[in-house]
């Protein structure tokens, strides 16, 4: 070999990224390239003046090193290994060491090349990489996966030990309000927080997961009875409901938690959570700041509505609720007066619904105002297009006590009138539904008084059947009744009813208010009615209701031929 090849390959050697060697039989190395000198902080002189390699290597790493040695030579293939080198700089480094027997031209070994790689960094990534897949950024605890293996693991545990195991899945009560409103910091905030407190309650082998948003699960283990559990539960709804001071406030959440036992429940780990899950949304429903613990058949039913609940925001948005409209006339004269708006499902499978098969299930939720939002305002579209049509009427929707009382009801209804400016005052009736549930009367009667203002009456429905519907009649500004119609129905044969409808027919005159009958099915019901001096009456024997593009139709004939 010529000398400049020499430089050239010993150039190369040392100037690798790793630490390479040749090592004879004897012990000795034969040659050792620069950046393994350097990183260990021995000369190549001293390296290769040893008798024996390891002299000058630090005591604790001479076993594994030779140990490879003797693995190499004595096995066919490159050997591999782990281990954990002092450098100067002070700090061990892991390096993975490759060791190649090297053979003579007899096939007999001379010696063993080594290469040694630090991979102290890349082990450290693989670290932090494991830590992200398994723990939650925030909080630092474990997230959903690392979770669920804990959890079968101590199912397994609790199964040998005959102990109980709680899974508990907690939602934080209040949290979107402070998110919402103080902006995410803050929430962020809380949920650091609320995990320190969980964390200081549970023992050492429990676990807190951050399943995500503001959702943790708690599993509690080696209970011994259930009572363990309760007390454990118990001091955790305390911590989370102590005022959190933020950005020099304080603030409060509390949480609802739901329980899944172990060995009561005897499920796969995946089922008790979900069970757990579903007790949560329970506790939630019965009024949060709670724990509910799983049981089948009642949590069924809450799942089953919880199911349905979702299914309705899902027809909002596709579209599948439509109103349909029922002719009102002038008792007297017989015109055409208005119209009451019904809500319709049309369901993709069951067809038309009406609202007896829906609307008791939005009852006190959210939904229940955005549906109601939904009907206001289909309803004004459909108004302003008969009006630019050339029908003028009165349209009659109908709003939950909920809905009207909830907050800026008058002002929203504002905002909307003024988005159909061709629209004249008066052409919008309120009809409000179950009177029992007006709780604030004079709230309501302001909103009332300010829909006033802006053109909007108001009806009282159903009137008659509440116990009170003689007090609201007084303390409420509406300018009509609807009587009811379970009492027009049987009017003609049963003298109570008939005397209900008279009543209420006189009451409305001796208080200035209109009266409108419903539930009008025959001729001979409409002459009793006119004769009672009842002002507008609806019903089927008028018209039943119907789509929107069916009523002028519906007008036409009924002009001429109106009961006579
Ligand atoms: P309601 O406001 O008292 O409406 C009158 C109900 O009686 C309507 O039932 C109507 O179809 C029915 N009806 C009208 N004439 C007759 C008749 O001659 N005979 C009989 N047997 N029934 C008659 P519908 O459409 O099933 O609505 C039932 C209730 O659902 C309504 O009672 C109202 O309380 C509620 N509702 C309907 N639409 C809405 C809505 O858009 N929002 C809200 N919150 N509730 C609504
Ligand atoms: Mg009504
Ligand atoms: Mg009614």
């Amino acid at each position: 070999m010529l000398d400049s090849e020499k430089m050239l390959f010993q150039a190369i050697l040392d100037n690798a990224p790793m630490g390479i060697w040749f090592l004879g039989l004897d012990g000795r190395m034969q040659f050792v390239n620069k950046t393994f000198c350097t990183a260990l902080g021995v000369s190549e002189d001293v390296f290769l003046a040893a008798k024996c390699y390891v002299d000058v290597m630090p005591p604790n790493v001479t076993a594994g090193l030779l140990r490879s040695d003797v693995e190499c030579l004595t096995q066919n293939g490159p050997h591999q290994s782990l281990e954990w080198l002092p450098f100067v700089d002070g700090k061990d480094h892991l390096m993975e060491i490759t060791k190649i027997k090297v053979l003579d031209k007899d096939g007999l070994p001379m010696g063993l090349i080594g290469l040694a790689t630090d991979v102290t960094q890349l082990k450290q990534h693989a670290k932090q990489l494991e830590h992200i897949a398994h723990f939650d950024a925030l909080t630092d605890v474990p997230n959903r996966v690392l979770f669920a293996d804990r959890l079968r693991q101590a199912l397994a545990h609790s199964k040998r030990e005959n102990s109980i195991l709680a899974v508990c899945y907690l939602d934080l009560d209040g949290f979107k309000v402070i998110n919402d409103t103080m902006g995410h910091e803050s929430g962020d905030r809380v949920l650091i927080e609320v995990t320190k407190r969980i964390k200081a309650i549970i023992r050492v082998d429990d676990t807190v997961a951050r399943l995500g948003g503001d959702e943790f699960a708690v599993l509690l283990q080696g209970l011994h009875a259930t009572e363990e559990c309760s007390t454990s539960l118990n001091r955790l709804l305390e911590a989370i409901g102590q005022p959190i001071e933020i950005k020099g406030k304080l603030f409060e959440v509390s949480a609802s938690i739901g329980v899944a036992l172990y060995p009561g429940d005897d499920y796969d780990a995946d089922t008790l959570l979900r069970h757990a899950d579903q007790a949560m949304y329970s506790a939630k429903q019965s009024g949060k700041n709670r724990y509910h613990l799983y049981d089948a058949a009642s949590d069924r039913r809450t799942r089953t509505h919880h199911e349905f609940l979702k299914r309705l925001a899902v027809a909002l948005v596709r579209g599948e609720f439509e109103l349909y409209y029922q002719p009102k006339v002038d008792m007297c004269t017989r015109r055409f007066v208005g119209a009451e708006a019904l809500i319709r499902w049309n369901h993709p499978e069951r067809g038309v619904l009406a609202p007896a098969e829906f609307l008791q299930a939005v009852e006190g939720t959210t939904l229940e105002v955005e549906l109601g939002d939904w009907v206001i305002a289909t309803a004004l579209k459909q108004l302003e297009s008969w009006h630019k049509a050339g029908l003028s009427l009165e349209l009659s929707i109908n709003i939950s006590a909920r809905h009207l009382q909830s907050t800026d009801f008058a002002w929203k209804l504002k905002r909307k009138l003024l988005r159909h400016p061709p629209l004249p005052k008066g052409c919008l009736q309120v009809e409000i539904l179950e009177t029992a549930a007006l709780g604030d009367i004079p709230r309501v009667s302001e909103t009332i008084e300010r829909c006033n203002k802006i053109g909007v009456g108001f009806a009282l429905d159903d009137f008659g059947t509440g116990y009170s519907s003689l007090s609201y009649l007084g303390r409420l500004p509406v300018d009509t009744l609807k009587i009811d119609q379970s009492f027009v129905r049987d009017m003609l044969f049963d003298k109570g009813d008939k005397a209900i409808v008279q009543g209420v027919i006189a009451l409305a005159k001796a208080f200035d208010r209109r009266t409108v009958a419903e539930g009008i099915e025959t001729e001979e019901l409409f002459h009793a009615l006119v004769a009672m001096g009842c002002e507008y009456g609806q019903g089927y024997g008028i018209a039943r209701p119907m789509p929107a593009e069916e009523l002028p139709a519906w007008l036409e004939k009924w002009n001429s031929a109106p009961f006579r």
